[in-house]
């Protein structure tokens, strides 16, 4: 048995940020973390073939609004980081739109803008006259950005992407300050006018590994840990959790007097026998497989970074040229191709018929034709995307109940069951850190 004061479940970058946070705080603890994959790195894991690098679980970019924060994650690469300009677009009708649309509206033909912008007037006018809480994530849409940019790209690009429909889904995740940008109307009628504006600029610049891919981001984070004392086992799926005298034993190899888990919540709530009732709400905590559908290129990149589909016809929502990330990621003259599909869970997946669909879609839109194939690959992640469908709060919240009466802390993507990016799963797992060693 291997005895530590922590044990950590689930080594992706909640798992290791909750390990710096509990040796910044207690040097010399002694911490072990378990994770299921014989391969580190989580949605962070990125591969080398044939001199091309493909971040397997999607395309990662680092930003953040807290600047405190981003030079904290930043420092860990040590200067080795590429800055960029956001080239994100939206594909419309034919029209790449700069990335948010609301912002590129003027990259769109008159008359279809003006319905947009006429649109969103409207719906600031509704919403003036008669505030009102929306009952889901599609009336948000239409209530925030107006009818016709919710009906052409918002609501088919979301069900595209949560295989739910918007209007079945909860609305609390979007409607609070601070998820998703909420556009300024002055910049949305300028843009409408014809104006070039930009939105969502907390992501408007953002940051890469120099090499590596974006796993060289979360190596050097396991690096810092490792030097720290911090232990891993690599290929250990946790399946029990038991407590034996006021100790954690973990798959009865590990034993620890403090617990703290970022593996899904229904992963651990059935690791820990958790009562029916528990189980039950884990159950309807609800996500989505993330597929990534990687090209090495015979031809360079145009000069974007992603683009966003929202076409129904098209079997993915996102394509992302990711060597224009990093010179690194590709040699000179040709590209990496990424794109990501999502997939409900328990779908059966056909590889090389996801492939086949990829492939036409990206035939069909003119973004590459078959004859620059080079290598293709596809990588499919079971936990890519918590959904929030409606009463997601609600079961979250009992799970959470359970594990805080255990004394369990819980945090990261799966273990808050949040759709949080990088930056924000690294701040929550380094304060949960701190509260698991609170006196
Ligand atoms: C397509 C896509 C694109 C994204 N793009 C960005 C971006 O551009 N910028 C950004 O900041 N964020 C982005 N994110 C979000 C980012 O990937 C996550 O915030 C972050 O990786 C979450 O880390 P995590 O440790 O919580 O989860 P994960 O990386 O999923 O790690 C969970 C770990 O737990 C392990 N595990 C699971 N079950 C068990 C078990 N029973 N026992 C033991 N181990 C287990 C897994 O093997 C895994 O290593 C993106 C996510 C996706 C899916």
């Amino acid at each position: 048995m291997i005895s530590a004061d922590v044990a950590v479940l689930g080594c992706g970058w909640a798992g290791l940020a909750a390990i710096l946070g509990v040796l910044e705080r207690a040097p010399g603890a002694t911490v072990v973390c378990l994770d299921a994959s014989e391969e580190p790195g989580g949605l962070l894991r990125s591969e080398r073939i044939c001199e091309h690098t493909f971040d397997v679980g999607g395309s990662h970019i680092i930003f953040s609004r807290d600047k405190g924060l981003l030079s904290e994650i930043l420092g860990l690469l040590g200067g080795s980081a590429v800055e960029h300009e956001r080239k994100a677009f939206v594909l419309l009708g034919g029209v790449k739109v700069p990335y948010p649309l609301e912002n590129g509206l003027y990259a769109l033909p008159p008359q279809l803008r003006a319905e947009m912008l006429v649109g969103f007037v409207e719906a600031l006018l509704e919403r003036a006259a008669a505030p009102r809480e929306p009952e889901s994530f599609g009336e948000w849409a239409r209530m925030f950005f107006g009818r016709a940019i919710a009906e052409s790209y918002l609501i088919p690009y979301n069900r595209k992407i949560w295989k739910v429909d918007p209007d079945e889904m909860a609305a609390d995740w979007v409607h609070t300050p601070g998820r998703l940008p909420v556009p300024d109307w002055r910049d949305v009628v300028r843009s409408g006018a014809g104006v070039e504006t930009r939105g969502y600029l907390e992501q408007a610049r953002f940051y890469y590994p120099a090499s590596g891919g974006i796993q060289r981001l979360y190596d050097a984070a396991l690096e810092l840990a490792r030097s720290r004392g911090a232990r891993f086992l690599w290929g250990h799926r946790v399946v029990r959790v038991r407590r034996d005298g006021g100790r954690w034993v973990v798959n009865g190899l590990v034993e620890a007097r403090k617990l703290l888990s970022t593996i899904p919540l229904p992963e651990l709530a059935l690791a820990l026998e958790a009562p029916e009732h528990v189980l039950r709400a884990a159950g309807r905590l609800r996500y989505n497989r993330v597929a990534v559908v990687g090209f090495a290129l015979s031809r360079e990149a145009p000069g974007e970074h992603w683009v966003y589909v929202p076409d129904e016809s098209v079997v993915f929502h996102r394509y992302a040229w990711i060597s224009n990330y990093s010179p690194a990621n590709a040699p000179r003259g040709s590209s990496t191709l990424q794109v990501e599909v999502t997939l409900r869970p328990g779908d059966p997946v056909d590889e090389e018929k996801l492939l086949g669909e990829v492939v036409e879609g990206l035939d069909r839109l003119g973004v590459a034709s078959y004859d620059h194939v080079k290598l293709a690959r596809v990588w499919v992640h079971e936990y890519g995307y918590p959904v929030y469908v409606r009463g997601h709060n609600e079961a979250r919240e009992e799970v959470m109940a359970y594990l805080r009466e255990l004394g369990v802390v819980s945090v990261g993507r799966w273990g808050s069951w949040h759709y949080w990016n990088m930056d924000r799963v690294y701040k929550e797992a380094k304060a949960a850190a701190a509260s698991l060693l609170a006196p």
